[in-house]
């Protein structure tokens, strides 16, 4: 049975890395027929943000990513709140402190500390509290059975460390990368049991995933200098380990470096699912939803970082992606964020929507504009602006003209289209227009054509003028698509304001 878990810990927004760690997780319980599950890892009472688990779970609703157990929605192996489970992991540290695998320790901070120095000042390449450590500091191998029970029971602060054997050749076996060969000697006695009473990430990650049956721990890369610690507790305790999958690193456009949140700041990109505000310093910081992009369209580019189909095929539903994806085709290597792909794959996703679909998003677009429209007339509209728009806010900022005049003149268009004689072409052409009877875009195009030859025009000094009044700018739809839509009366009202308009400017 494949069990799998997302563990974020709600320590601020959730990073798309992290999103992209639950997709992976979901795609691959879906497709094992297994089930995927949500737990909040927020033993670390220092780094806890309000606020923040229920951003992880806002976000994940809103890219359709359901959980079939956790916090909410309950489950056979809850609490799925570490917080909740707090009685739970002091014996499970007692029980290796009795099997000889973990040890109690007094040190203070500053004993700790002055450890540190020591190491340095003999230049030490490591300064770690191991085997070769342990021995000049105060806990259970330097002090008597006797002593470690007194002071406990004198209330005095302590913590269980991991006793890491020496010289131990551990080797891990990961999904993605293969198999993974560790020196104990590098690793140090890690805390697992806190003073304040709580256990630290290590050993609650590993007592819970085992008592929630977890067969797969899907996981970012970061987590990988855990690995050989987890595996040696799993052995520790005598359980069996679940198979481990480390995600490769989501890199900055540059390659050079994790992907941060400044760099979307610097370059104009969300790196958050949805808006969130810090609770401590109010900053704001904009999210995928807000900017406007398709939960689908996120779910595609997440799945396309550190995988790929093997085939060209390029946008997945996620009922696709579940059917095609396996972990074996997650790459090892780091996998760059191009901001323009991911403005593109909102776009294909765009495109793949009804008009219909596209028109109901849209009009609350509208009406905060004031514009009240027949439906009739938006299909068209949208119709004509889809392959022109990335974001539907652009059916707006593109498209606005389809809605109300022009309120300015493109300035470099005006100076590049117009000329001297363009006043009088567009009176002219006005005067054309006037009498143009049937008003497709066909005919439209036919007797403006006809026109512009027997005026011996060329086609750019009447339609790129014609499109400035129209519409305020020298690029757009179909032309005579758009002069059908916007039908004759308006257009020859916005000729004469335009013509009323540009030469009070000069
Ligand atoms: N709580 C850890 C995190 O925030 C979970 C790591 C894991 O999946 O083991 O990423």
């Amino acid at each position: 049975m494949v069990r799998v878990r997302f563990a974020p810990s709600p320590t601020g927004p959730l990073h798309i890395g992290g999103l992209r760690t639950a997709l992976f997780n979901f795609l691959f319980a879906r497709k094992n027929n297994g089930k995927f599950i949500l737990r909040i890892e927020d033993t670390d009472q220092l780094r806890y943000v309000p606020g923040a688990e229920e951003y992880i779970i806002e976000a994940l609703r809103w890219v359709g990513l359901d959980y079939d157990e956790g916090p909410d929605v309950g489950g056979h192996y809850g609490p799925y709140r570490q917080s909740e489970r707090i009685n739970l992991y002091r014996k499970y540290a007692e029980e290796l402190v009795e099997k000889g695998w973990a040890y109690y320790a007094f040190d203070t901070p500053e004993e700790l500390e002055a450890m540190r120095l020591r190491l340095r000042e003999a230049k030490s390449p490591v300064q770690l509290y191991n085997h070769l450590t342990r021995d000049g500091m105060k806990n259970s191998f330097t002090m008597s059975q006797q002593e470690v029970k007194a002071r406990i029971e004198a209330g005095e602060p302590y913590v269980i460390r991991f006793n890491m054997p020496a010289d131990r050749q551990i080797i891990v076996h990961d999904i993605i990368r293969g198999e993974v060969k560790v020196n104990s000697n590098t690793l140090d006695d890690k805390v697992l049991f806190k003073s304040d009473g709580f256990p630290t990430y290590h050993l609650a990650n590993i007592v819970d995933d085992h008592l929630m049956e977890i067969s797969h721990v899907i996981r970012g890369e970061e987590w990988l200098p855990s690995l050989p610690l987890h595996v040696l507790l799993y052995e520790a305790f005598g359980w069996e380990a679940p198979q481990f999958a480390h995600l490769p690193l989501i890199l900055k456009p540059n390659g050079k470096g994790k992907l941060s949140k400044r760099d979307g700041d610097q370059m104009g990109f969300p790196v958050f699912p949805l808006d969130w505000t810090d609770p401590k310093t109010g900053e704001k910081t904009r999210g995928y939803r807000e900017w406007g992009y398709l939960p689908e369209a996120v779910i595609n580019i997440l799945a396309m970082l550190g995988w790929n189909p093997g085939t060209d095929q390029e946008i997945f539903t996620l009922e696709e992606l579940i059917d095609q994806f396996s972990l074996e085709r997650v790459q090892k290597s780091g996998a760059k964020f191009d901001p323009d792909k991911a403005r593109w794959f909102n776009q294909q996703h765009l495109r793949r929507k009804s008009n219909e679909e596209l028109a109901k998003m849209f009009l609350p677009i509208l009406q905060s504009h004031g514009i009240d429209v027949d439906m009739g007339y938006l299909l068209k509209v949208i119709d004509l602006m889809k392959d022109r728009v990335e974001f539907v806010e652009e059916f707006w900022s593109k498209g606005y003209f389809f809605f109300k005049p022009p309120q300015d003149y493109d300035a470099k268009g005006l100076k590049k289209a117009w000329k001297e004689q363009t006043p009088q072409i567009m009176r002219d052409l006005k005067d054309k227009i006037a009498q143009i009877k049937n008003f497709t875009a066909e005919n439209i195009e036919k007797e403006l054509k006809e026109w512009v030859e027997e005026k011996e025009l060329s086609f750019s000094k009447v339609f790129t003028p014609l499109r400035l009044l129209i519409q305020g700018t020298t690029s757009g739809p179909h032309l005579f698509e758009m002069l059908e839509l916007i039908g004759k009366d308006e257009i020859i009202k916005r000729i004469e304001a335009g013509l009323q308009n540009i030469e009070k400017k000069k």
